[in-house]
């Protein structure tokens, strides 16, 4: 399994997952315009697309979603309460290409599991994608870490975990107090601090890299959260590859042996 993550943060999310036969994309929160050329960088075509699962039907998450899937005929894998909320940005939808999360599934040979995360959408979902006995778990938006989430998240090759804030920064930033209150809540972001102590909780030795992702450009900066999550994780003597995903640019593709 091979995965590059296209871009992160609030101005759009996507990420890209093949297997030897089978392509996907976990949400397409930048225009298909910009897709299009993330995917070139990395020498891979949208046509090739098996399907595009969304995990909320926040802008940064869907803004090309419909486009993609109108002009590429990609089948979209959502939940029926983000399409409802999110059908305005989505556009129309061929009724083929439309599939709401029901139960576990397939795509190929890629297994996907998904469960709910607190995250103030109409409903979010993190997801499991699973190939020849290699797992990743994606879950960029989350308010806070239930018992599901962790229990979920055991036994991961690679984790996709989000790393929105640093407190102290939030505090001080210009947001109004309202949104720095939303930000933190129970159904807002994970700081770098929940991010770090999330990856100590899952550890495992099998675990090889950790990308942390939806990074704040107002409270937040890559140098801050690498080194609040790598203090934590040194605390706790573990050892792992950490990659911090910047917003505008993209992560080379990594083969997960
Ligand atoms: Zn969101
Ligand atoms: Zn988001």
């Amino acid at each position: 399994m091979k995965i590059s993550i296209l871009g992160s943060g609030s101005s759009g999310n996507s990420i890209y997952i093949e297997n030897s036969n089978n392509k996907i994309l976990i949400d397409a929160g930048f225009s298909g315009k910009i897709i299009k050329e993330k995917m070139e960088k990395i020498n891979r075509s949208l046509d090739d697309i098996d399907g595009l699962l969304i995990t909320h039907e926040h802008g940064d998450h869907i803004l090309g979603a419909g486009i993609l899937s109108r002009r590429h005929k990609i089948p979209i894998y959502i939940t029926k309460e983000s399409f409802i909320a999110g059908e305005k940005k989505l556009g129309k939808i061929d009724e083929d290409l439309l599939n709401f999360l029901e139960k576990d599934f397939n795509i190929g040979d890629f297994k996907i599991k998904y469960f709910d995360v607190h995250h103030d959408a109409s409903r979010t979902v993190a997801y499991i994608i699973e190939y020849n006995n290699k797992k990743i778990g994606v879950a960029t938006d989350i308010g806070h870490a239930d018992n599901i989430i962790k229990y979920n998240f055991q036994n991961l090759d690679v984790l996709i975990i989000e790393s929105n804030y640093d407190h102290s920064m939030l505090i001080e930033c210009g947001y109004p107090a309202d949104l720095k209150a939303r930000i933190k809540s129970n159904r807002g972001h994970f700081s770098n601090d929940d991010a770090g102590k999330f990856i100590c909780h899952v550890h495992h030795d099998n675990l090889k890299k950790v990308y942390l992702v939806h990074l704040s450009k107002d409270s937040n900066t890559a140098h801050t959260a690498y080194n609040t999550v790598k203090s934590i994780l040194d605390e706790n003597s573990i050892n792992i590859d950490i990659e911090v995903v910047p917003q505008n640019t993209y992560t080379q593709l990594y083969h997960i042996k």
